[in-house]
């Protein structure tokens, strides 16, 4: 069985979101951009199952500008067998890239798909389902743990919701997507880099997979939080609890 995993190119966890002077987004430029961290988990996964003799290949996919092949080579010197990078440079949404995923599962038949539950840059959490809506595959979101049946094909996912753990049965082929509790991702090894880069990255334009990126939605804009005011040091418990009930009003 081949999985294939997607793999976002986002603005570095560790970096300190600044927003464009006109509002229109979040600064890009001179900023370090990494994979996103829940495809980190979803690219994790997709190793371990391979390792563990249920699946044959991992492919990556990254959709997005030409740097996203440095966020496929992490992904390779990981582990991953080979990428595929469908380039555009442009703005995209999660339903673009839901049918630019759709239009490889028809080219590249894999069994199963993994994806991190959202991205850290635009925290849409869509993709996975509308991929497996478009798809009609079965779903299992925010998966905690995931368990594989080769032999009845189907997939076991432990899924975090609000009230615990649910557990769902999908047959498979299905549509996964990673919560933070799934693994601990590897960090890529210096061997493993020098391998990754002898490894195949395909391209492709979304023309050449026959989709039409368009958005049905207009970000009108971008602003930054507001500052959180100083806070006061009271000099007595009773202090504490006036301003409480008369200042916050919260008891
Ligand atoms: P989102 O729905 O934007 O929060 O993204 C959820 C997941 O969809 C990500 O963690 C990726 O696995 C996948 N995904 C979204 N956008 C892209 C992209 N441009 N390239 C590859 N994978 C993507």
């Amino acid at each position: 069985m081949k999985i294939m995993v997607a793999v976002k190119r986002v603005v570095d966890y560790a970096v300190k979101i600044r927003v464009k002077p006109d509002k229109t987004g979040v600064e890009t430029q001179n900023v370090k951009m990494s994979m996103n961290p829940f495809c980190e988990i979803a690219l994790e996964e997709a190793l371990r199952i391979r390792e563990s003799g249920l699946a044959s290949e991992v492919v990556a996919v990254s959709v997005g500008p030409a740097q996203c092949v440095d966020t496929l080579r992490t992904g390779l010197a990981m582990g991953a067998d080979r990428g595929i990078h469908v380039e555009f440079k442009d703005g995209l949404n999660p339903l673009s890239v839901a049918k630019v995923l759709r239009a490889l599962v028809e080219a590249e038949k894999p069994g199963l798909l993994i994806l991190g539950k959202q991205a850290i840059d635009d925290d849409c959490n869509q993709t996975g389902q509308m991929l497996a809506g478009l798809l009609k595959w079965p779903q299992g979101t925010f998966a905690s743990k995931v368990t594989l049946d080769k032999e009845k094909q189907v997939a076991t996912v432990d899924r975090e919701v609000d009230g615990g753990i649910e557990t769902v049965l999908l047959d498979l082929p299905a549509v996964i997507t990673t919560d933070l509790r799934l693994n601990q991702p590897r960090y890529a090894t210096l061997p493993n880099i020098m391998k990754a880069k002898s490894k195949v990255i395909k391209k492709y334009t979304p023309g050449d997979l026959n989709v039409e990126i368009k958005s049905d939605l207009e970000v009108l804009q971008v602003t930054e939080p507001p500052k959180r005011k100083a806070g006061v040091i009271v000099s007595s418990v009773d202090e504490l609890i006036d301003k409480l009930q008369n200042e916050a009003r919260v008891i």
